[in-house]
């Protein structure tokens, strides 16, 4: 605390990051990362940026990204997404940041789950927004129903985060057509590791003016290292959100990040592969974790989130740290009994077990 600080800033709870440790040889299963290197085609294209001098490092990048926008299109083409339809930023925190301050700001309070990303609660406290948080039933659901009350607008993850829990898109449609007042935001951070089959509410933006659906590269993609994220939506949610940006931030996105980015998602064979990877790992860790004695929660993400049903959270998150094995563990109620595990590689997971099987 400081005389020279502003009353927002004293009056600010920031948003804790999973730890980054600079130590080698951790199996670092607490943020979320993907365990696969990048698609080769976007480290070439950002090589390709930098050339040998880096002499394109002297421009400023393009203000509008037009040509990542054009890819997020691309890859939605299946649902008619445009151009005018993507708002890009420097990771979809910086998104969210955004959409908080230029479509969530309203005289009611919005809505939001009891256990969510709890970044939510910091912008709201950033911005001045007042929120409900709606519990989730006791099986870490999301209770759709209760999302049409009065609001200033809604925002979940789907998946939801920590859980790893998948709503419907019978369920979003629902919420979405039951708000044609408000804005409805579905930040997909995980929606890639969700099964195959499951559809983005991408699919949904075409009919609905008030569904604004959030993704990121930090996860599907293996580039948290780059700082991309967009969203979609109609193209006037689109237009509020530049409209923020280009009062705060007119180059969000560099051109390493640009290039690497559009690259990433037209690689569409590396992110098949590494997703469905990921996938079938993570169906081998859970039925290892329920032969331990652990509850899984069924996830459609690249976490599980488990509950022993004997031994603490907190003693088994320090248990593993002391094997150079690093999870989440949450300390907020509802879930302090929960440990948010990363699904890594074969390998990794098979450390964790490994070392579980010692502790218990
Ligand atoms: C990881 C995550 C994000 C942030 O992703 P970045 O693009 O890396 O900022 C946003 N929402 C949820 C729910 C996440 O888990």
């Amino acid at each position: 605390m400081s005389q020279y600080w502003s009353a927002t800033v004293r009056g600010l709870t920031p948003y804790v990051p999973g730890e980054q440790p600079k130590l080698d040889n951790l199996v670092k299963l607490n943020t979320n990362e993907n365990p696969y290197p990048p698609s080769p085609r976007a480290v070439a294209a950002i090589a390709g940026e930098l050339g040998g001098d880096g002499a394109a490092l002297r421009l400023y990048p393009d203000p509008n990204g037009d040509r990542l926008k054009a890819a997020v299109a691309d890859f939605f083409a299946g649902h008619a997404i445009r151009p005018a339809n993507v708002f890009v930023g420097n990771s979809s925190d910086e998104v969210l940041a955004h959409v908080f301050q230029g479509l969530l700001k309203h005289e009611r309070p919005i809505l939001f789950p009891d256990i969510t990303y709890s970044f939510y609660p910091v912008y709201c406290g950033l911005y001045g927004i007042e929120h409900v948080a709606l519990p989730l039933a006791d099986d870490f659901s999301i209770v759709a129903d209760d999302y049409l009350r009065a609001n200033g607008g809604i925002i979940f993850p789907n998946p939801n985060a920590p859980t790893g829990r998948l709503l419907p898109l019978a369920a979003i449609e629902q919420v979405v057509a039951g708000n044609p007042d408000s804005v409805v935001v579905v930040d997909e951070a995980y929606i890639d590791f969700a099964a195959a089959e499951v559809p983005s509410a991408v699919a949904l933006v075409a009919r609905y003016p008030n569904l604004l659906v959030v993704q990121t590269l930090s996860k599907s993609r293996s580039l948290a290292g780059l700082r991309v994220g967009f969203a979609v939506g109609h193209p006037q949610l689109i237009e509020a959100l530049e409209r923020v940006k280009n009062s705060f931030n007119s180059y969000p996105l560099d051109r390493l990040a640009l290039a690497g980015a559009v690259a990433a998602l037209d690689d569409r064979e590396h992110y098949d592969a590494t997703r469905s990877a990921v996938m079938a790992t993570r169906a081998q860790l859970v039925a290892d974790l329920e032969q331990l004695g652990f509850a899984v929660v069924p996830s459609a993400a690249n976490f599980v989130f488990a509950r022993h049903a004997r031994r603490d959270a907190g003693e088994l998150a320090a248990a593993l740290r002391a094997r150079a094995i690093i999870v989440r563990h949450f300390r907020l109620p509802r879930i302090d009994q929960h440990l948010r595990i990363t699904v890594g590689t074969d390998e990794q997971c098979a450390a964790l077990i490994n070392a579980l099987k010692e502790i218990l």
